[in-house]
């Protein structure tokens, strides 16, 4: 039975990576595995250097003063990588939910910030609009798409300075003007790839101007410097990493998959609001592309309906603890077919019921 994977993260892959990965693991260079070779061997520099080209690549930045980083350490280790190079005297903050509180906690540590707004009060269920961002400011920082509550930044604020953006759970989903950002990172484990790396896409230009020492492992300049391998990078996540991005470039870029996304989109909050058995948790104008979140009003009904879903080879549905329901995580590999299924799932408990 064909398995439909809904999970917030790790999530689905297309199954041709996963297929080229398993292989790149049994022999990857000459009869070696990925994971038994050199990181300095050519084999693997090259695997490092078209993953850095193609993230840009696909973004549209090539040539235009970004580097693009294959570091460890998770998104979170980004909230203080962040801070640690660009926080000089204050920054503003977009507060959306629970990653961008996580990121304000690690900022204060080294000095004070701003939140520039926060949709706490409402339980994090829309983005805030219409706020200043202080132009003295030495950076904004936004989190493009809130996986727990399932908002998204529909759009971004002029910014007169550096903006920054946790785009962990809507990378490489639909097109944006990338070059709007100074500094863009996101964990691998939804749109790129498996857990253990995480991409921070930079502009030069936004560097070495804080006055703190910065130990090497958290200073960007050192990692552009070193291509992405002051130290053993994490090979097989950024190996796997590159044949998604591979796979993407094939389907037509992020132009292509974005059509794909709107569709998968569109047809779960179409029923959500057409059945009256569930309602949604965030608000229209700001629904996430990327993770619905949902909840079922009839709560005896929930066994029968996850007895259905466990039927139909639904997997991954629960929502985040934080919150409950239901989350469909709709990530690049997942196929419409698949939103169809779980679709066809719920419309068939409002005939039972
Ligand atoms: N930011 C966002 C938007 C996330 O969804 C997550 C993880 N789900 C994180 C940050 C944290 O990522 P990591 O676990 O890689 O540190």
């Amino acid at each position: 039975m064909k398995i439909h994977n809904f999970s917030a993260g790790p999530c689905v892959l297309p199954q041709e990576v996963l297929q080229k990965s398993a292989e790149a693991v049994i022999d990857f260079d000459n009869g070696l595995s990925l994971i038994e070779i050199s990181h300095r061997s050519k084999a693997f520099v090259d695997v490092m250097e078209n993953a850095r080209a193609l993230a840009l690549e696909l973004m549209g930045l090539e040539g235009k003063g970004y580097k693009a980083l294959f570091l460890a350490g998770g998104a979170s280790l980004q909230f203080v990588m962040v801070a640690q190079n660009l926080l000089e005297k204050r920054a503003g903050y977009l507060n959306t939910g629970t990653w961008s509180k996580k990121a304000i906690k690690e900022a204060k540590i080294y000095d004070d910030i701003y939140e520039v707004a926060s949709s706490e009060s409402a339980g994090f269920n829309y983005i805030p609009k219409g706020y200043d961002i202080p132009s003295d400011y030495d950076y904004f920082h936004c989190t493009s798409n809130n996986t727990i509550f399932g908002t998204q930044m529909k759009s971004f604020p002029d910014c007169e300075i550096p903006m920054v953006c946790d785009m962990s759970s809507d990378i490489f989903s639909r097109t944006l003007d990338f070059s709007k950002f100074g500094l863009i990172y996101a964990g691998a484990q939804k749109n790129m790839g498996p857990a253990g790396t995480t991409l921070v896409v930079v502009h030069e230009d936004i560097l070495g101007k804080v006055s703190r020492k910065i130990p090497a492992m958290l200073d960007y300049k050192e990692h552009i410097k070193a291509g992405s391998m002051y130290n053993t990078p994490p090979v097989f996540p950024v190996y796997v990493s590159m044949l998604n991005l591979q796979w993407l470039k094939k389907l037509g870029g992020i132009a292509g998959i974005e059509k794909e996304n709107e569709k998968k989109a569109q047809l779960i909050y179409s029923e959500i609001d057409l059945n009256p058995l569930f309602k949604g948790y965030a608000v229209k104008e700001d629904r996430s592309n990327m993770n619905a979140t949902f909840t079922l009003e009839n709560e005896n009904l929930k066994e029968t309906f996850e007895t259905m879903l466990k039927e139909a080879g639904i997997s991954g549905l629960s929502g985040h603890r934080s919150v409950g329901g239901y989350r469909a995580s709709m990530y690049n590999a997942l196929s419409l077919d698949s939103v169809k299924a779980l679709v066809e799932v719920m419309s068939e408990l409002e005939r039972k019921a």
